[in-house]
Parts: structure tokens; C-alpha cells; sequence
């Protein structure tokens, strides 16, 4: 058996807990609701509690695109009931040149979703929430209970010996609940993570990623041709950038209700985000004088700003790319960080992390939304008995570990190096690889054998 595989039977404390829990889930994005989907399958009818800062009951929809990687799917097949397709596949990769010729092909199906799609599915499938994305499962009288609580920031957590309490605070106050089983799913700026390691740092690897959609029927013909059922990349020194279809309004996959979504990483050198060079501070700042540390939202930038970035789209772009750079409307712009937790459990196992809370990928990994469902699954899995915890510990960390050291590395080689292109093709495969092939490097698993 290789060492990324689920040794399902060979550790004797195998045997999962039997009592229903009260479980508090921290984040309400895609790691908390696939936690709290795979959580209130299991046959326990276990308590859950998701708590989300954001003060609406809906997460404000970004509007990008998503690559559904092995596990995405595996957890949609698994758990989904809204029975609606997630996404559009790309029949193969192919890498431009600067005149937009094609200079290398690769065959291989990928699936591409948006974020807002996944969200609204699995709102649907955790708390019963209807929208115009899928139509809601019919309740099952067997499953455990959610409540969704929106407005609810979590500040701290502390050790009551068998439980955890969890302090929260509102618009208008606050309080604390108690939960046998925390989970931070809060994200790489995490609370938990932060009550428990304090000195782990986010760190800003450097670049950014300027990001946005086009309707694919607002392109010209051949712009459209170039993203129609393909994965395209080009490069060039400090600059990758790439670009799929993904689902339209409501999730449409309608051929020509769909978007084109492109990922511009282009080179922004600061020493830190506190301290950002004249050119970071200009972009990170907002039409109203906001200045924004990690994320500018969609709509926010300022139009002088955007207008340097479209400006030198033209120049160094292939057609096809600087055109869907020039058309976009809304663009965000996300600052491209590193952090990792040292360990995912804490208070004798009282307290988990998953997701970006536990390892904050770079983009190029494409498999930030993969590791949310995985870790969801396989701490079900655990709980329910049919991995051990120490298995569970393994995988997840060795996951964690060796995909967000993958992404240093090729961010780095992207960005700041000269490579010919044969180099990105190769780093490209290898973030293709399923999980289930990988062998986890012995520096990955070393403390959790
Ligand atoms: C609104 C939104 C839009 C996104 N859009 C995209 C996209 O278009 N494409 C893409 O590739 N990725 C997107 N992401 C990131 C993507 O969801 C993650 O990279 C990945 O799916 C892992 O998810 P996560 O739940 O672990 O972390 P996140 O998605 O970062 O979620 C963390 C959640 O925890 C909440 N939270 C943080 N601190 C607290 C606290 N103290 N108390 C209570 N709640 C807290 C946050 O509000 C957030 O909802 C988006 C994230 C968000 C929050």
C-alpha cells in the first residue's frame, strides 16, 4: 500500500464514537458547510452549530471560478442531493504563445465550477436554502440537526475539560456555547488557528492574482474558441496566466450563458502586506480610499488602477488573454499569501482544523476546494470508525503539507524564475495528480507515524 492510502483496519482504535456530539463548526464558507454535510449524514445525529462572521445570511458571492478536483466531485457524489450537473468540463489543456498560437496540447478532462454554484448547492443540501441554483433535496428524518447562525464572529475558545467553550460576539453583544467537538474551518486568516498558534504568520509570497469573468458571448469568436472546453495558459517572465469556462447565472451551464474566468498572476515585490510598496498600496486601494490588506472585491477597484493593468494586458498578453483582461468588468485582485498550521488538533482532540484554517494553498495548486472536502470526508469517516485517528491525522496533515509546499514552489519557479515552458507543463501535471496516487514524502508524516 502506498503511504497516501486509507489504511481503514489496521490500528485497533478504529472504533469511531458511538454518542451524538455537539459540535460547533467555525466558517460558514465551502470547508464549514461540507463539514457540517458530511457531519450530519453520519448515523449519530450529531448537533452542529456553523457560526459565520459575515453579518448577512449569504456569503457575498466573488464570482470565480473553481476547478472541481477529484475530491470536490467525490464529496458531491457522496453527499449532493440536489442531483444538478456542478460543472463544465475542458477537454484539454494547451499553452499559448504571445501571438495566441497554441505551442503545446495535452488531453485531459477537467471539471470547472464557479464558487457560487458550490455554495448555493450545498446550502441546499445542509440547511434547506432555496435559491434559483438547484432545487432543494426533500429533509430526511434520519440526519443530524444544523443551525446556521450568520453574524455570529467567534473570538476565542477554552478548555472546559470534556467540552469547549466557544465565545462569539454579535452586532448586538455576545456570548459562549459549549460543544464536545470544534471544528475551525475559518479560513487562512483563522481564529482558532490563531488561539492556538499565535505566532504562525500569513505571509505574502510576492505577487498577486488579478481575477475576473467575461460572459463567452460578449468575446469575440475566436477569443471564445481559445476558452471554449480548454484550460489555457500562457507565460512569461512574472506573469502566468490562465483561463476556463465555468458555469453562468444560477449556475447555468447553457452553452453561450456561460463565463470565461481568467487567474492574471502578475509580480507586485513588497516586503510585507503591512507595509505594501507604492504600486501594491495603489492597487489594494478601492474607488472610496479603502485600502484592502488581502482581497479588493469584485467591483472596488479603482478605475485609474485597473486601468494600468489593462494597459499592460495589451502589451504582454496573447490576444485572446488581453482581451479578456480589457472586457472584464467587475475584477478583484487577490494578494497571494502563504501560511500552515504546524498540526491540525488540539485540547486532546476537542479542537480540529480543516481546509484553508489548516493549510492556505496557492491558486496554481487548484485544490484549496479539494482539500476542504477531503478533510470534511475523512474526519467523518473517523468519527463514524471507519479510519483510525491516527490515519485520519496522517492523511490530512501529509495532504496539508505537501500540497502547500507544492504551491511555494511552483508559484516561485512561476513568478521569479525563467523557465522554458516545458518546466511550468511538468508543474501543471503534477498538481493534476489524484491524491490517491500520491506517496507522501517522509518529511510529511515523520511525527504522525
Ligand atoms: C465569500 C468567499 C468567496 C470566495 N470565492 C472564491 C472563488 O470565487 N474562487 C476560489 O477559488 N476561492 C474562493 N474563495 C475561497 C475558497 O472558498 C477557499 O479557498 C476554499 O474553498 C477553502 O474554504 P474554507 O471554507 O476552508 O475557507 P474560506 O472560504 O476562507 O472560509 C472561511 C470562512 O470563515 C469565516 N470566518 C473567518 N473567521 C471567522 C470567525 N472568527 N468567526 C466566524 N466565522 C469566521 C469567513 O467569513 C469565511 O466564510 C472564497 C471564499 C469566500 C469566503
Amino acid at each position: 500500500m502506498s503511504s497516501s492510502q486509507t489504511d481503514r483496519s489496521a490500528d485497533p482504535s478504529c472504533d469511531g464514537i458511538k454518542k451524538r456530539l455537539d459540535i460547533v463548526v467555525v466558517g460558514g464558507s465551502l470547508g464549514g458547510l461540507c463539514t457540517a454535510l458530511a457531519l450530519k449524514s453520519l448515523p449519530q445525529r450529531h448537533r452542529i452549530t456553523i457560526l459565520e462572521r459575515n453579518p448577512t445570511p449569504l456569503l457575498h458571492n466573488q464570482g470565480a471560478g473553481i476547478v472541481a478536483g477529484g475530491d470536490t466531485l467525490g464529496f458531491f457524489k457522496r453527499y449532493d442531493r440536489c442531483n444538478r450537473p456542478l460543472a463544465v468540463s475542458s477537454q484539454r489543456r494547451q499553452y499559448l504563445d504571445k501571438d495566441g498560437e497554441i505551442v503545446h496540447r495535452e488531453n485531459m478532462v477537467q471539471n470547472m465550477t464557479s464558487w457560487d454554484l458550490v455554495y448555493y448547492i450545498l446550502r441546499a443540501d445542509v440547511d434547506y436554502v432555496h435559491s434559483a441554483y438547484c432545487d432543494v433535496p426533500v429533509r430526511r428524518k434520519e440526519e443530524g440537526e444544523v443551525r446556521h447562525l450568520h453574524g455570529h464572529t467567534v473570538t476565542g475558545i477554552k478548555d472546559k475539560g470534556e467540552r469547549v467553550a466557544v465565545a462569539y460576539e454579535m452586532a448586538d453583544g455576545g456570548g459562549t456555547m459549549e460543544a464536545d467537538l470544534v471544528i475551525g474551518a475559518d479560513g487562512p486568516n483563522s481564529t482558532i488557528r490563531a488561539a492556538m498558534h499565535p505566532e504562525v504568520q500569513r505571509t505574502y509570497a510576492g505577487y498577486v492574482a488579478l481575477r475576473g469573468t467575461v460572459p463567452e458571448n460578449e468575446v469575440t469568436p475566436k477569443t471564445r474558441e481559445a476558452f471554449s472546453e480548454r484550460f489555457t495558459f500562457f507565460h512569461a517572465r512574472g506573469i502566468q496566466i490562465l483561463a476556463y469556462l465555468i458555469p453562468g447565472e444560477s449556475g447555468t451551464l447553457e452553452p453561450g450563458k456561460r463565463l470565461i474566468n481568467f487567474v492574471y498572476y502578475t509580480n507586485f515585490p513588497s516586503a510585507s502586506l503591512d507595509e505594501p510598496s507604492n504600486e501594491l498600496a495603489e492597487l489594494m486601494t478601492d474607488i472610496d480610499g479603502v485600502r484592502h490588506r488581502i482581497t479588493m472585491p469584485p467591483g472596488k477597484t479603482n478605475p485609474a488602477a485597473w486601468e494600468k493593468q489593462r494597459k499592460i494586458a495589451r502589451e504582454k498578453l496573447p490576444p485572446p488573454f488581453a482581451e479578456i483582461v480589457r472586457a472584464t468588468k467587475k475584477p478583484f485582485v487577490q494578494a497571494i499569501t502563504d501560511v500552515i498550521a504546524p498540526t491540525n488538533e488540539f485540547m486532546d482532540g476537542k479542537v480540529v482544523l480543516i481546509g484553508d484554517a489548516l493549510a492556505g494553498f496557492r491558486p496554481h495548486t487548484v485544490a484549496s476546494t479539494s482539500q476542504a472536502a477531503f478533510d470534511a470526508m475523512i474526519l467523518a469517516d473517523m468519527l463514524e470508525g471507519k479510519v483510525s485517528r491516527k490515519e485520519w491525522k496522517k492523511q490530512t496533515l501529509a495532504y496539508a503539507r505537501t500540497i502547500q509546499k507544492r504551491g511555494v514552489n511552483m508559484g516561485n519557479r512561476s513568478q521569479h524564475e525563467d523557465l522554458p515552458l516545458e518546466e511550468h507543463v511538468r508543474d501543471r501535471n503534477l498538481a493534476s495528480r489524484p491524491r490517491e496516487e500520491e506517496v507522501w514524502p517522509e518529511w510529511a508524516v515523520a511525527d504522525v507515524l
